[in-house]
Parts: structure tokens; sequence; C-alpha cells
């Protein structure tokens, strides 16, 4: 995990956007933030390895079982983004508003990432139950489902 990707594509002179750290704690919470970019997806971020591992879901996670959603790796963000929310300036990347749609907390049931297979618990308000994240071939894109 490293943060080169995520600096390198902001200007923190601009955006009000946090500049962040690689953490060495795990408080495991996640957060799914509403972002009105270009066209409008959802951030889905798990705090984990010292950051906050995300996924862009175009439609959001699903809140049932049997409906499976594509989620688009994106890079490392840090921890402190959990608590993002505002106006990203025009011309800046990700330009548009973010609100917090849920955060919560999360326990790992089965797999890791690098397998490309993670199960896990979302405790928020809105999304809550089992959810599987599952790599498809091409290495990027991911779905993830409700169990
Ligand atoms: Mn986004």
């Amino acid at each position: 995990m490293n943060l080169n990707k995520y600096k390198s594509k902001r200007n923190f002179d601009i955006t009000n956007e946090p500049e962040g750290s690689i953490k060495k704690d795990n408080l495991h919470r996640f957060v799914v933030q509403e972002h009105h970019a270009r066209n409008l997806h959802y951030d889905f971020r798990l705090e984990m390895e010292g950051v906050l591992k995300s996924w862009a879901v175009p439609k959001n996670l699903p809140e049932k079982p049997g409906i499976k959603r594509l989620a688009v790796m994106v890079e490392d963000h840090p921890v402190e983004y959990i608590d993002f929310s505002g106006d990203i300036p025009e011309g800046e990347y990700g330009a548009g508003t973010v609100y917090i749609y849920d955060k919560g907390y999360w326990h790992l049931r089965t797999g890791d990432l690098l397998k490309g297979s993670l199960k896990f618990y979302l405790d928020g308000k809105i999304f809550q139950g089992d959810y599987a994240l599952v790599k498809l071939k091409d290495g990027k894109n991911w779905l993830i489902y409700k169990i």
C-alpha cells in the first residue's frame, strides 16, 4: 500500500481533500461516499493496511442478496478521507460534490485482497450484513454482492 498515486493526482493547495499519511493502527471502519463527479458513483472504502482500500461502485452497493454490482478498484486513499465530504473544485481530479452515504465498521470473515476474494461483515446504518468482493480476471474490476 502507498499513497503516491493518490497524492500525484491531487493539488492539496487547491482541493480540500486530506493529504494524509499511512497509519499504524486499524479501527476497521468503512465508508460509502456518494460522489457527484462527471458520473455519479459511490466510493466504497475499507480501512485496512494503514490506508483506505477503495472501489468506485457506479450503482452503489446492493442492500439485498442476489444483486451483483461492478466495483472498480481505485488508488488507496488516506485513512483521513473517511470523514471527507464537500466540494472538490472544478478542474481538480474528481471535481464535484462528495456526501457521506453510510459509514460504520467492518469485520473480516475470510479471504484477502491479494487472493482476489474477501468476505466481510458490514455494520453500518444502511449496509448491514455479510458481503463479498470478488476480483474478475482483468484484475481491476471486482464484483460486490450481499451474501
Ligand atoms: Mn469518486
